[in-house]
């Protein structure tokens, strides 16, 4: 089921958004050559502390999970596309690090990811975040009253397919609100005109993942929890909150942009 937010509850969201995009930000101006996956994670909870704001990631565990998640982001590194478990590993020059964030404050959740490199970047791997920044964008653009969730799907699916990137099925955007994952679910390619009417007041997290060998193979790491392309390319994840409103769409977990 659908839930529709009051324009209140998404003024509330966006205080949960917010403190998302503050831990992203913290998260990645701790990343840099040497610096382990732990101490990114440390980093978005020390904003988390400070906020009062909990964790909809850390003790998460759906069907799927041999173990409760351990940590408040997901840090997921080159070949691994999402849901990476934050670990010693130490970040390598032009490494590309994916960082999942989640927050509850107040009772409403956000949701929210970025992609970036560490060290020497590699051009492949620019091309790469930069068109799924794109995708995130052009499937924003799309989140309009009338339109449907097919339209999201359609616009990510035509900016990753037509830059040559793969796209790993099965998961991709989801209803969001007092729980993480609510209806509907947005997948990220898929056919315009088709699936739920969007409505003012849906909140929806919209999250392209691209594969950068083209293909969309991936499968499950032993960890249980973190998905790897099957060629081993890197993959990009970019995801933002948004509310459906009847002026547009609204970016609930906005951020400071970091040089
Ligand atoms: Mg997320
Ligand atoms: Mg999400």
């Amino acid at each position: 089921m659908v839930e529709l937010k009051t324009d209140t509850s998404i003024d509330a969201m966006h205080e949960a958004g917010r403190v998302v995009g503050r831990a992203l930000t913290a998260a990645r101006e701790a990343a840099d050559v040497g610096v382990s996956l732990l101490e990114l994670d440390e980093a978005a909870r020390a904003v988390l502390r400070e906020t009062g704001a909990s964790s909809p990631f850390l003790g998460y565990r759906p069907s799927f999970a041999p173990v409760p998640f351990p940590a408040v982001i997901c840090a997921s590194v080159n070949d691994a596309i999402v849901h990476g478990i934050p670990t010693t590993y130490r970040l390598r020059d032009g490494d590309l690090v994916s960082v999942d964030c989640g927050a509850e404050l107040g009772g409403w959740v956000g949701d929210s990811a970025i992609s970036f490199t560490v060290g020497e970047p590699r051009p492949a791997d620019l091309r790469l975040i930069g068109t799924a920044e794109r995708a995130l964008t052009a499937g924003i653009a799309a989140a309009v009253v009338g339109n449907r969730v097919g339209d999201i799907a359609h616009a990510i699916g035509t900016v990753c397919r037509e830059a040559g990137y793969g796209i790993p099925q099965g998961f991709g955007g989801h209803g969001i609100g007092r729980r993480m994952h609510e209806d509907p679910g947005v997948p990220n390619e898929g056919r315009p005109g088709r699936g739920f009417r969007l409505r003012h007041g849906m909140a929806i997290a919209i999250e392209p993942m691209l594969i950068g060998g083209g293909r969309d193979g991936y499968h499950e790491a032993p960890d249980g929890w973190t998905l790897r392309t099957d060629d081993g390319s890197r993959a990009a994840h970019v995801e933002h909150t948004i509310a459906v409103m009847d002026a547009g769409p609204r970016i609930l977990t906005e951020r400071d942009p970091v040089n």
